[in-house]
Order: C-alpha cells, then structure tokens, then sequence
C-alpha cells in the first residue's frame, strides 16, 4: 500500500517536471497518464477493501458453521413452539390434551441450555436430550429425550452430518425409543412416522441419492405414516386406553416427530 503510494507520488512528480522541462507539450497526454495512474490507484484500493471484506465475510462464515447445529434446533424449536396448539388438540382427540404443550415446554428449556458456540452436534443432541428428558412429562418426555441422546452419542464429536451419519442418528433415534416404549411399528405411535421414514431414507441414498433429496424422500414416507395412523387402533401409551375408538384420529407424536423431520430436511437443504 505505502509503496504503491510512494510510486504513484514520484510518478506525479516525475510527470510535472518532464512537464515543466517542456519535454511534454500537450497538457493532455500529461492528464491521461495522471489518469491512468490514479485508475491504478483506486484499482489498488478497492482491490485491498475486497480482500478485506473476504476476509470479513469468511472469518463470519466461521462463525455461522460453528452455530450450524444450534441453528437447526432452533428451528425445530420454533416449529413444535408453532404448533403447539395442533399438537395439543390432536392429543385431545386420544389422550390427554398435553402432547404440544409438553413439547413446547421441553424446547423452551432446550433453547435456554443450548449454546451458539458448541458446533459438536453429538454434545448438543445430547444436552438436548437430558434437558427433554428432564423437563417434559409424560411418555413424549422420555421418549424423545432417550432418542435425541441415543442420536447425540452416534454423532458425539462431530461437526458435519455425512449420509451415513444420518442413517446412524435414524437407527440410534429409534432404538432408543424402541428400548424405552417397548413399541412396535404399527401401534400407532411416533414409530410409526420415524421407521418408515428411515427406510425411504436408506433405499433413496442406497439408490444414489443425496443426503437432503433423501431426506425428502423420508418427509414423504412420514406424512403417508401419519397417514396410515389414522387407519389403525392404538395399542400402546394413553392412547391405548380407547381401543377401537382411537382408530380415525392421528397421532400425535407421528406428527410432532414428522414436523421435526421437515425442519432437518428444509434445514439441510439450506
Ligand atoms: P402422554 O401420552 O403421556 O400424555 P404425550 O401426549 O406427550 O404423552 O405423547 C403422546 C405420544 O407419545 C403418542 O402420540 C405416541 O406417538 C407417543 N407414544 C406413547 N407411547 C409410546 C410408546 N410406547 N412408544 C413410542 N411412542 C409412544
Ligand atoms: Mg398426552
């Protein structure tokens, strides 16, 4: 910077005195080359601001990767907080009434532990899930809660999801659940969403797919299992306790575990 503006002094002064020397007589080739030398120097210029902004803008994007993982529960936060209601009275047609409520409440928690700092998605899915597990009553409290931390220990240390990892955090999730609820698919449970999104996941990417493509695929495969809830009778949590008259209504952890998988989906899809 200094040495170009050193340069671009001499050449000025070079310029006046072969001017005043009369070696140049028209004042127009002398202002031409003054030109010339000031384009230089602005093009010196705005070429340092730019690399200046790069660098801005890079050291920002470090910044935003390292929140990644914070970002996307935020919005999966946001979405259960929206839908609370619709949670809620979906489980007032076979439960409780508390399904949205008691999700709302355990994000509410989650988004007051987290930190925009921690970038390891495996630590976060499972301070997410103590603080579920901690906060939110009922069957969705430990069961989502066992989930995001079986999720949280396949992904511990990690900063990037690959296809693969994904695949881990589905079969992590479900286990989990499944360890606790004792359910299988078909009883008219969040499983019945989660398992057949993880096989459309798992025939998408073994079939070439990418990973948000996949998840789309997964999206689908949830709603047709919401979908197919109504069809059938609950046989495990409160549900339960109205046999056949739970069969036309949907439920409402499918749902609440389909509107998270769109979050991760639109998310991924960036
Ligand atoms: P509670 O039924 O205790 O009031 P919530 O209303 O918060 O809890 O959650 C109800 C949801 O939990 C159900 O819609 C269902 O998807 C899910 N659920 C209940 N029992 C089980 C189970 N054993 N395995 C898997 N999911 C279950
Ligand atoms: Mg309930």
């Amino acid at each position: 910077m200094a040495a170009i503006t050193n340069s671009y002094r001499k050449n000025r002064i070079s310029l006046n005195i072969a001017h005043k020397q009369g070696r140049f007589n028209g004042n127009d080739l002398l202002s031409f080359i003054i030109f010339i030398n000031d384009i230089e120097f602005l093009f010196h210029n705005v070429k340092m601001i730019k690399g200046f902004v790069t660098d801005i803008s890079f050291s920002l994007r470090g910044v935003e990767m390292a929140s990644r993982i914070y970002d996307c529960l935020s919005k999966i936060s946001a979405k259960i907080i929206e839908n609370k209601d619709f949670l809620t009275d979906l489980d007032r047609e076979i439960g409780d009434a508390d399904h949205g409520v008691n999700m709302a409440r355990g994000f509410e928690a989650v988004m007051e532990k987290l930190s925009p700092d921690n970038d390891d998605i495996g630590a976060v899915l499972k301070t997410t899930g103590m603080t579920l597990l901690s906060t939110v009553g009922g069957a969705s409290g430990p069961l989502y809660g066992t989930a995001y931390m079986e999720a949280g220990k396949a992904l511990m240390g990690k900063t990037s999801v690959t296809k693969d990892d994904m695949k881990a955090v589905f079969e992590a999730a479900i286990a989990g659940i499944q360890k606790r609820g004792k359910a299988e698919r078909g009883e008219k449970t969040m499983l019945d969403a989660i398992i057949p999104a993880y096989e459309a996941y798992c025939s998408s990417v073994d079939g070439g797919k990418e990973t948000a493509d996949a998840l789309e695929d997964a999206c689908k495969a949830a709603n047709e299992g919401i979908e197919f809830t109504k069809t059938i009778r609950a046989t495990k949590g409160r549900a339960s306790y109205l046999g056949d008259r739970s069969i036309g209504h949907q439920d409402p952890g499918a749902t609440s575990a389909t509107l998270t998988l769109e979050v991760i989906t639109e998310f991924l899809k960036g």
